[in-house]
């Protein structure tokens, strides 16, 4: 048998692992929660477990989560963590601190794949997928991190990557965090976002029951084409229809749009009475976010009075509109500002070509 990192396993693969040794499915209870309750890393700390299968276990498994290499503390309270990922690949995790949760900001991919325009983490490149132990150990070294003072109440997986591309590993992880023996959250305080890779949002509909948001930043298909480019793939109307497909099974739950403020290319009137037209009939918020700029970004935030002028068009027809503050801007921790370090394999871009549906 390989060496099993127990961190890559969700309940349904640990269940399978016990069962594959002649074990009660039980034991999955056990060793998960010493795993993310009891935040235990070492095998023999496993008191309930007979001598003989700590034995075995530690002669199969290993318990490996990634290594923080640096912590940066912002002046209003946001964290970034630098985390290792392998020898020669590095990704940033983002802790925000609000007054009644803790939102971490989760990254699913070594550099991305996709090439908006405006994201800092496109410009790196592509290197390769996290592994479940490896997203899922991004909560576990920032618990761990953060000690008891500070809980993770909220997850949001919108650090580096696109996550419907990862769909197999980041599901286990999501599955691991709404999992009462492991994290616990609630599956509203869960969400995904993503570009708009389609046939993952069905797939995700159908197996995974957590919050969906989705980066629209633009309401034509032309601009939408240029900002985030896999709309060329996957353009607007296929791409509502799997957002009402996402909700039609739960009633109250809305879908969160996000949209970047960007000076001049999506902020005019006409561009939110054009959103106002698109997300008719969806149960959405939208999220707007102001441009975090970034080295050789070719962008400009919009002007508070515009991203306010265009808050108050959205509301005027009833959208529930939030301008999401910006956090840990003086450590490089906002959105789009994420990079670690990168080892670029993909040479791809603007290959849209080379981007696999699941
Ligand atoms: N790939 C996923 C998740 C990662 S990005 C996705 O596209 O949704 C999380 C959010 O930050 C997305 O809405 C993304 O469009 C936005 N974002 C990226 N770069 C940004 C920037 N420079 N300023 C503000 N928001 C940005």
């Amino acid at each position: 048998m390989s060496t099993i990192n127990l961190l890559d396993l969700d309940r349904k693969g640990m269940e399978a692992f016990f069962a594959s040794i002649g074990e009660k499915p039980f034991r999955a209870t056990q060793v998960l929660k010493w795993l993310y309750q009891e935040q235990v890393g070492d095998i023999d700390e496993m008191t309930n477990l007979s001598k003989v299968l700590r034995a075995n276990l530690k002669e199969n498994c290993i318990i490996e989560a990634p290594e923080i290499i640096t912590e940066q503390i912002a002046a209003d309270g946001t964290r970034k963590w630098v985390i290792q990922m392998g020898c020669n690949n590095r990704i940033e995790t983002v802790f925000i601190p609000e007054e009644k949760r803790g939102t971490l900001c989760v990254s699913s991919q070594i550099g991305c794949a996709l090439a908006c325009t405006f994201c800092s983490t496109a410009q790196q490149g592509f290197n390769r997928n996290l592994t479940v132990s490896e997203i899922i150990g991004q909560l576990y070294v920032a618990q761990n991190r953060l000690g008891t003072e500070k809980r993770i109440t909220n997850v949001v997986m919108m650090g580096m990557g696109e996550p419907l591309l990862n769909f197999d590993n980041v599901v286990k992880a999501m599955n691991l965090m709404m999992d009462d023996l492991a994290y616990g959250l609630s599956k509203r305080r869960v969400t995904i976002s993503t570009s708009g890779v389609v046939p993952a949002i069905y797939r995700l509909t159908e197996i995974c029951d957590v919050s969906l948001a989705v980066s629209l930043h633009a309401a034509n298909d032309e601009l939408r084409n240029i900002l985030v480019p896999i709309n060329q793939k996957y353009p607007l109307k296929v791409l509502m229809a799997a957002c009402r497909e996402n909700v039609k099974l739960t009633p109250r739950r809305k879908i969160t749009f996000e949209y970047v403020m960007l000076e001049g290319i999506n902020d005019s009137s006409a561009d939110a009475r054009a959103l106002i037209k698109l997300l008719k009939n969806i149960p959405a918020k939208i999220n707007l976010i102001p441009f975090n700029p970034f080295p050789n970004s070719n962008y400009q935030c919009s002007s508070a009075v515009s991203i306010n002028r265009f808050r108050d068009i959205l509301h005027s027809a009833d959208l529930i509109t939030t301008i999401r503050r910006t956090r840990g801007e003086d450590i490089d921790a906002a959105c789009g500002q994420l990079v670690g370090k990168v080892k670029d394999k993909s040479r791809r871009h603007l290959k849209l070509n080379l981007v696999e549906s699941p």
